[in-house]
């Protein structure tokens, strides 16, 4: 065991009490309930910074939920790295699915089962506890910044203006973030790509209300039925997405890159298997991860209207509605995308309904450059941790903020995240191995002693 792993090994009961009382703390952002959570547990990080060896730690205002931020500065002059994490989680529902409570953690066959054991705060913990390592030992030879937000799992809406108001405090050479996932726990990966998002309600208006479905059915339009159709034609049969205009700024993949994500061990029956599925389905022309990480989708995220209760009532519903949203590559605009979509949407509904469509939240996506100086320290941090060398693979998840710190802050960020597909963020029993804990703090405080 190396001096790393023994320091985690001797302080993990510790350790896991810190991030137990974290993860209690049900901070779901989408619910305006949990208000009072979101201070406590924004003001629970800024105890932590400043236990683990910030100079200075505190819990700022936004237009939001507060930030949390803290810097350690050890000489003015030399490079500073900034800590980007979100402490908000997303619901818990469906709650029966849970295996044990979401907001009281349990370790399990070695794993930390929990919302947000993960996603975001397990992964967060990772950078303090490195930094805390670091700062004890005596071994920071640059500057730290820690900037956490919590409102990212509904698309930060307050981090962009916050950032455009504290561009000196936030200062830095690099950003650096666990919020990704690796390809698997034997198969390291840093992130060199992120897709944008844009994402839209819908609202289908037929008849003034609900009418009698053996009266009505068949001479007027069904809001519902409506809705399903005009949605069903987004895709066409080669998986395309209609919308005009729509891969207007896509850029093509190069063959270089499609061939190096051909490299990437990928078993798709395992892949078909672990989701349950029999067949995958997509653009044609692209293989699966090429599919879901260079490549734009649509996806209709929800759909309701009419009667969906016990039994049956026979009803030609007013209102039809729906949640959708677009994964976007690099170099598409997500209000443009915005647009377009609330444009062919709108235009294609027949005179029988009214079609009300409203953009919520987007992000544009993002690509980091290999070459840079501080990824080949996460790339070294992975490979001291880990025993191999990572893969450098694009992801299809979002972190809208990532390009905005791009286009506020002018930094680039360096996506070092430790989760695993098993870990099921987002999903029932979300869950963080233990061991990947460990590693990822060990990774980090390497990152730190590569990065020059
Ligand atoms: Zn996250």
């Amino acid at each position: 065991m190396n001096p790393i792993q023994t320091y985690l090994k001797e302080n993990e009961e510790q350790f896991m009490d810190e991030l137990f009382s974290l993860i209690r703390i049900p901070s779901v952002s989408s619910n305006p309930e949990h208000k009072d959570d979101m201070l406590a547990c924004a003001q629970q990080w800024k105890d932590l910074l400043l236990k683990a060896g910030a100079d200075e730690a505190m819990v700022m205002p936004s237009a939001g939920n507060p930030i949390v931020f803290a810097q350690k500065t050890v000489n003015p002059d030399a490079k500073t790295v900034l800590v980007y994490a979100h402490y908000d989680v997303m619901p818990a529902e469906p709650l029966e699915l849970w295996k044990s409570e979401p907001f009281e953690p349990e370790i399990r066959d070695g794993k930390i089962w929990a919302r947000g054991a993960d996603d975001d705060k397990g992964q967060s913990f990772i950078q303090v506890k490195a930094f805390e390592y670091l700062v004890k030992h005596n071994l920071l030879t640059h500057n730290v910044k820690f900037i956490f937000e919590g409102e990212e799992e509904i698309g930060s809406p307050s981090l962009e203006e916050f950032c455009i108001n504290h561009k000196e405090l936030l200062k830095a050479d690099i950003i650096l973030v666990s919020d990704t996932s690796m390809l698997g726990a034997e198969l390291p990966s840093l992130t060199t790509g992120l897709r944008g998002l844009a994402y839209w309600e819908i609202e289908v208006t037929g008849p003034n209300r609900d009418l009698h479905s053996g009266h009505f059915g068949g001479a007027v339009a069904n809001p519902i039925n409506t809705l399903c159709g005009m949605l069903a034609k987004v895709i066409d049969e080669n998986g395309k997405i209609t919308i005009p205009h729509f891969y207007d700024d896509v850029e093509e993949v190069p063959q270089a890159e499609r061939e190096m994500i051909a490299q990437i061990p990928f078993n798709e029956e395992k892949y078909k298997e672990a989701i349950g599925v029999e067949e995958l389905s997509g653009e044609a022309g692209y293989s699966t991860l090429e599919r879901n990480s260079c490549r734009p989708s649509f996806d209709i995220c929800g759909i309701w209207g009419g009667y969906t209760g016990e039994g049956s009532k026979t009803v030609l519903p007013s209102k039809a509605y729906a949640k959708v949203s677009c994964r976007l590559v690099p170099h598409q605009e997500h209000h443009k995308i915005s647009q377009l979509f609330k444009e062919y949407i709108e235009k294609s509904a027949p005179k029988s309904v009214k079609v009300k469509v409203t953009p919520m939240h987007g992000g544009q996506g993002y690509v980091c450059p290999i070459t840079l100086p501080a990824y080949q320290a996460a790339e070294k941090g992975f490979e001291i941790a880990f025993g191999k060398k990572p893969l450098a693979v694009r992801r299809g998840g979002s972190i809208p903020i990532i390009s905005t710190f791009e286009q506020v802050l002018g930094i680039k960020t360096i996506l070092m995240g430790f989760g695993l597909e098993s870990n099921a963020i987002h999903s029932p029993n979300e869950n963080l191995p233990l061991d990947i804990f460990r590693k990822g703090v060990e990774a980090v405080i390497e990152f730190h002693k590569a990065y020059k």
